[in-house]
């Protein structure tokens, strides 16, 4: 959907409205340390229109949302001296969350091909999400959506990582999950031990994470020696390796054949020799399952397993001491959903969509019904309600749908 061609006065004007409702009623009080916090805010179609903004304490941030009604508003992970200076070394730098993102949009699931479509500014279009046109290369507009299968795909990396934090860290405190407001999941480490890592130790942290870099024999695999030998001990990667091994044999053949590119007739002998393998595994031996190739076997299966078994984390972002994340509890502009805070025992049922559709709520926002133009959405569901497909056409929907469409595009009549 392209926004810089149309005039969306009237639409932001109406999130506007309700958004004001919202932040009327709701005290925002989610950012520990408020005064020590860089903000940022968007308008509609920007996420970031303005920074560098700081706030004396947490009455003063809820007079904001009220009186300024931003459709984004983010924070600064770090904590500085001052908050609002410019440039980024003039703030004084005093320690920094971490915080780690899974989004929906950076997962490859296959339901993108049911609910996302592309099209190329010379007209060719199809489904999924891709980048370039395969007709004539040229980049792609993506209309983008999710469902609960991307978004499910997403919550079981937070479970995933929990675990990281818990057995390989010895985390306990300070962990904080909240939902995106659009399409994920953030989890933010706030615990003392976290403050006052540096660039490197957040480095480490990654590496660790998503598994970069990883020597096999520096664990215990001995790749090279004769015969090839795994770790029997446990400890963090080792476990999850050797799990990720046993795991194998619940999966596919051919899926494995095609990422270790042996052929799947080779594959199905080795999957019979599944007892032989385990039994060999609790004695410390990798079972030469390929003669003399087996070296190069056990790597390409022990590269397949670690790529299943580490978080899929983007570096960049996860390292970056002076980035700025969605307040919990503030409301996204490209859904009117709220970046709800999720306590860790309630993750497992919370519903993405809808737990946090705070225009649902008849009682205070009313139960009429919205008229919305819409030129294109797949069939999606919110708060158990299913619509869509919409092409080219008018729809009376409730508020919270027609909050949500909007985000995407869609004009009020
Ligand atoms: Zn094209
Ligand atoms: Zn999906």
């Amino acid at each position: 959907m392209t926004f810089s061609k149309i005039n969306f006065q009237k639409e932001e004007t109406f999130l506007k409205r309700h958004f004001q409702e919202y932040y009327k009623k709701n005290f925002v009080g989610s950012v520990p340390e408020v005064e020590r916090r860089e903000f940022g805010y968007g308008v509609f179609g920007r996420k970031i229109a303005d920074r560098n903004i700081s706030f004396s304490s947490e009455k003063i941030v809820n007079d904001f949302l009220f009186a300024q009604v931003p459709l984004f508003f983010s924070y600064s992970t770090a904590y500085y001296r001052y908050p609002n200076r410019k440039p980024m070394e003039a703030k004084e730098l005093l320690g920094a969350d971490i915080v780690y993102e899974f989004d929906a949009d950076d997962i490859q699931t296959s339901c993108k091909e049911k609910h996302d479509s592309w099209k190329c500014p010379k007209g060719h279009f199809g489904k999924g999400a891709i980048e370039n046109c395969p007709e004539c290369g040229e980049g792609v507009e993506v209309s983008q959506w999710f469902c609960s299968e991307c978004l499910g795909e997403a919550k079981r990396h937070v479970f995933r990582l929990i675990d990281f934090l818990k057995d390989d860290f010895g985390f306990t405190e300070g962990i904080e999950v909240n939902f995106s407001g659009k399409a994920g999941y953030h989890i933010h480490l706030q615990g003392k031990e976290i403050r006052n890592l540096g660039r490197g130790a957040r480095i480490e942290l990654v590496d660790y994470l998503t598994a970069s870099g990883m020597f096999f024999e520096k664990l215990g695999y001995g790749i090279s020696s004769a015969p090839i030998t795994c770790p029997r001990e446990d400890g963090a990667w080792r476990k999850r390796l050797n799990k990720g091994i046993e795991n194998l044999f619940e999966k596919d053949p051919e899926r494995v054949a095609a990422f270790t590119g042996f052929s799947i007739k080779k594959m199905k002998k080795f999957f019979d020799l599944k007892q032989e393998v385990l039994s060999g595994m609790r004695r410390g031996i990798l079972f030469p399952a390929e003669g003399r190739k087996s070296k190069e076997f056990w790597k390409k299966i022990l590269e397949m397993v670690a790529g299943e078994e580490m978080l899929p984390i983007d570096r960049q972002t996860s390292i970056d001491l002076h980035k700025i994340i969605r307040v919990p509890e503030t409301l996204h502009g490209e859904t009117g959903f709220c970046a709800k805070r999720i306590p860790v025992g309630e993750l497992k049922k919370f519903d993405p969509f809808t737990d946090p559709v705070v225009f649902a709520d008849e009682n205070l926002f009313g139960s009429g019904l919205v008229k919305v133009f819409i030129s294109k959405a797949p069939r999606f569901s919110l708060c158990g309600q299913s619509f869509g497909p919409f092409e080219n056409e008018e729809s009376e929907v409730p508020l919270f749908c027609a909050i949500y469409l909007i985000g995407k595009g869609a004009v009020l009549r």
